[in-house]
């Protein structure tokens, strides 16, 4: 685990940064992972059972057969087969390389997963199925995912809540719902503004922002928003803005929300 920063990350009430070796390394596999691109995230001499296997070896298990077991039955929730066990990463598409990946975090049975733009790499076909599998196993294993996500559109449809981030701070915060039915901030509705409309006949007006995204190594001050914002003003320029309450768990940080 990498320093941190500054905050807390605090799992199951415990504040991670707290605990023991020991005890991280018990909880660890609770909190599992998915990687954006599913090649590099695999070792291309492994055969892919050995790779969903391996961590379960790593916390102690010892039975080769039980293990085998396990990953023949992650393989296929996941929806490939037993045979794959013995095949090397490259004979996989993108798609069934990104189930390798969801099978390895999933046999850990993890309570938590972060899913790093998983479909981000992978063709547009493909995205809906891992979506759909991602879904499936949230439902069936209870699962809570951190999906980190360009596009608002998979989002929408995956996400209880959301967290706009802008330069590396939260700017806006709330229920999928609330977020798409009443963005507050300004990033925000630009960002609601780019999603396309299944409908030729609706319209919706496109709020284009100027400017580059400064370096978020050398922020702007006040707002880190101000430089590109269409609302900024002078205050804008020097007090960062508080992270409001807006009322039904909706969160913004904006002097004009
Ligand atoms: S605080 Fe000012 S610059 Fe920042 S988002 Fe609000 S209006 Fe825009």
């Amino acid at each position: 685990m990498g320093e941190k920063t500054d905050g807390k990350v605090i799992f199951n009430g415990q504040d991670i940064h707290q605990l023991s070796k020991e005890d991280l390394r018990r909880l660890r596999p609770k909190m599992q992972i998915v990687f954006q691109d599913p090649f590099s995230s695999l070792n291309p001499r492994i055969k892919v059972g050995e790779a969903i296997g391996e961590a379960l070896y790593d916390h102690g298990m010892k039975d080769r057969k039980k293990v085998k077991e396990l990953v023949m039955e992650t393989l296929e929730i996941c929806g490939l087969s037993s045979y794959h066990y013995n095949r090397f990463p490259h004979e996989f598409s993108g798609g069934q390389r990104q189930r390798i990946g969801i099978a390895r975090a999933l046999i850990m049975q993890p309570d938590f997963i972060v899913a790093d733009e998983p479909v981000s790499a992978l063709d547009v076909s493909i995205q809906a199925q891992i979506i759909n599998l991602l879904s499936d196993l949230q439902r069936d294993r209870d699962l809570t995912y951190l999906f980190i996500s360009h596009d608002l559109s998979v989002v929408e449809h995956l996400c209880n809540r959301v967290g706009v981030m802008y330069l590396g701070s939260m700017v806006e915060m709330a229920t999928s719902e609330e977020l798409f039915r009443n963005p507050l901030h300004p990033y925000t509705k630009a960002l609601m503004s780019a999603i396309p409309i299944p409908d030729p006949t609706l319209k919706r007006e496109r709020i284009v922002l100027q400017g580059d995204i400064p370096s978020p190594a050398n922020p702007p001050s006040g707002c880190k928003f101000h430089t590109r914002c269409p609302m900024a003003s002078d205050i804008c320029k020097q007090q960062t803005p508080e992270y409001r309450d807006m009322g039904n768990s909706h969160f913004v940080a904006c002097h004009f929300a």
